[in-house]
């Protein structure tokens, strides 16, 4: 391997200590500490494990960390009406709805009545659209957590040429409009994108948020990219060498090779969107008491 490993589990834990230490000076300043309210619908076993380490994140960033469990057919109407108490609720600096939600929930009317303001994983539709014109607003875990890893890794990103691969409005969409705000050139590619390998080749950063298991090969990257792999895929244990592996949706033996850095799978994007929640709860709790932090989180 020639490529640099970009260890994205020492920079969230060095983002969560830092925002550890402004929480401490937060209460000392407010006499309260930040909170999270995490919402759960149902009892879907992997949804289940990341309200989990959200929760627990929280705790250890010296916050309060409030979770509802609500049963799988709880009505819209109900978790539309805990909304709008946890709006109200002056603990909850941020809140958000652990997705996806049960069929007969329609998940845009919910992201749509969560407070924008409170709005820390930055999917209500006023957040996105701050995100587009470049106004302050919440902008996604994922996506601000491969910005910042890229920031670590190459410095001032402007004039570099980024290529996303995917156009999720959880990751795609804002990880490019975050890099046209660093003043990259941008494109986006995805499922309907003639020729990808080529795309790809032209791009000084590769983010792939496809969620397709070691679709992006080693040949198709210009050598010295910097590869930010979003990507969580779990292999088929009954595959010949899957054993129900975790891998991303890059080829790391082959990208590893011609790549000049890339963050691993796991180990890289996973842990920095915890800690990205955890800063943007933060920094929610501080905007809404007026209190101001050194550091740039
Ligand atoms: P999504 O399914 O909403 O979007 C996938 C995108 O990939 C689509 O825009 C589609 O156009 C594109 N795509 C599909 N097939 C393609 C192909 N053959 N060539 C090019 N583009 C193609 O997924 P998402 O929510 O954006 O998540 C993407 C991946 O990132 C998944 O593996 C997901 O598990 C992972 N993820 C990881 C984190 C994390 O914290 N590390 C967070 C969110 C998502």
């Amino acid at each position: 391997m020639s490529a640099k490993l970009i260890d994205g589990k020492a920079a969230a834990a060095q983002l969560r200590s830092a925002i550890a230490d402004e929480v401490t000076k937060f209460r000392a300043a407010t006499g309260r500490a930040p909170g999270l309210a995490v919402v759960l619908v149902g009892e879907d076993p992997a949804s289940a494990v990341y309200v989990r380490s959200k929760g627990k994140a929280t705790i250890e960033a010296g916050m309060e960390s409030f979770e509802y469990k609500l049963s799988a057919d709880t009505p819209e109407a109900e978790l539309l009406d805990l909304l709008d108490r946890l709006n109200a609720d002056p603990a909850a600096d941020g809140i958000l709805v652990q997705l996806p939600l049960p069929a007969h929930i329609n998940a845009n009317k919910v992201i749509t009545r969560i407070d924008p303001d409170k709005d820390v994983d930055g999917f209500n539709p006023v957040n996105a659209g701050r995100l587009a014109i470049g106004l302050h607003g919440f902008v996604p875990c994922t996506p601000l957590g491969c910005l910042k890893l890229l920031r670590a890794e190459l410095g001032d990103l402007s004039g570099k040429s980024a290529v996303v691969i995917g156009r999720s409005n959880i990751v795609g969409k804002p990880m490019a409009l975050l890099l046209l705000g660093d003043s990259c050139t941008v494109t986006i590619a995805h499922s309907r994108t003639r020729d990808l390998p080529a795309v790809v080749r032209q791009a000084d950063i590769v983010v792939a948020a496809v969620g397709r298991a070691e679709m992006v090969k080693g040949d198709w990257l210009k050598p010295g990219a910097c590869v930010i792999d979003v990507g969580i895929n779990r292999l088929d244990p009954a595959e010949p060498g899957g054993k129900g592996r975790l891998v991303g949706d890059v080829d790391f033996a082959s990208a590893s090779q011609v790549a000049g850095a890339i963050t691993p799978v796991p180990g890289g994007v996973g842990p920095m969107t915890i800690a990205c929640l955890i800063r943007n709860t933060f920094v929610s709790a501080a905007r809404r008491a007026a209190f101001r932090y050194g550091k740039d989180l």
